[in-house]
């Protein structure tokens, strides 16, 4: 039997609906949210990933304010332009955009972004408050990951997740909020031993390692839930690191490579905003 395919573009359209319908809702009680999106240098995959960000938010009616600096620009010029968005209510959210330029410390970045404005969650506060479970603002990849999961009913509650990935970005995030929905965790990585048999065991496999077709048909249990968040440049396209074509005829639902978590990421970044915009105002 092949698995259900858990379809990303479909619930990320139908939340980026349900933004737009409240942004309309926002634009009313006179609030208008705004994403400043700030990108350094020529890396491709950053351009495509901003330009989607500046579309989801044109679409959803979210104003986007871009700035695009040259890849020598030194990190007291981005520190200023941060303290600039910090003070511009026009700004609801800040995103920079990883990686940075090598003169660039990326902590230094994110610590100075306003924690009340950083929709992408990186910064120490809203991690330690993830951790807490208090979060109003969560990170957008792995938040996207449980809405897929829940949108297909997929049970939470007392199931084994195996997460393959420990990054600050997904596999550490995404344990913490499946703990909350009451699964029993596993964070596997580069250093676990006998990987194989832990994925085994696992109701709802998480792959967030980087590597083409990682996970295989052999290490899936019949019936698991399987999301593959690995974007893989390939010659022949993108790949995610499961190998999909095997792993359907064993799994019970499956994320596709593309279609699935990747647009669910933007979807949660509009929603982060939003969310931003409202309690901003609510402090105002
Ligand atoms: P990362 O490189 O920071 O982390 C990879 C993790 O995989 C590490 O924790 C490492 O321990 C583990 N790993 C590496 N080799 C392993 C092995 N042989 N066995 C077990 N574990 C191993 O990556 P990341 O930032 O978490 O991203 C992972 C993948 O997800 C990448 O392909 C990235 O492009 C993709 N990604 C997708 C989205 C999205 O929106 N869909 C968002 C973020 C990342």
């Amino acid at each position: 039997m092949s698995a259900t395919v858990i379809d990303g573009k479909k619930v990320s359209g139908e939340i980026r609906a349900e933004v737009a319908n409240e942004v309309k809702e926002l634009k009313k009680q006179g609030i208008n949210p705004g994403l400043a999106v700030v990108i350094v240098g020529e890396n491709s995959a950053s351009q495509v990933y901003v330009r989607n960000k500046e579309k989801g938010c044109l679409e959803a009616g979210i104003k986007s304010i871009k700035y695009e600096l040259p890849s020598e620009t030194t990190e007291a010029e981005l520190l200023a332009l941060v303290e600039k968005l910090n003070n511009d209510p026009r700004a609801n959210g800040i995103l920079v955009q990883l990686p940075l330029p090598k003169q660039i410390n990326e902590e230094k970045i994110l610590l100075a972004i306003k924690p009340e404005k950083d929709v992408d969650c990186f910064h120490p506060f809203n991690v330690g408050r993830l951790m807490g479970g208090g979060a109003k603002l969560k990170p957008c990849t792995p938040s996207g990951i449980i809405e897929l999961l829940k949108h297909y009913d997929v049970p939470l509650e007392g199931q084994n997740a195996v997460i393959i990935g420990r990054s600050n970005i997904v596999g550490k995030p995404v344990a913490m909020l499946l703990m909350q929905e009451n699964a029993t965790v596993e964070i596997c990585h580069s250093r676990t031993r006998d990987l194989a048999e832990h994925i085994k065991r696992a109701d709802i496999i998480i792959a967030a390692v980087g590597r083409p077709k990682f996970v295989t048909k052999d290490m899936v249990k019949p019936g698991a839930a399987v999301i593959d968040v690995g974007i893989n440049r390939l010659e022949t396209g993108l790949c995610g690191d499961v190998d999909f074509d095997e792993v359907k005829d064993v799994a019970g639902a499956i994320t596709p490579v593309p279609g699935g978590v990747g647009p669910m990421t933007i979807a949660m970044l509009l929603r982060n905003t939003i969310t931003a915009a409202k309690e901003q105002k609510k402090e105002a």
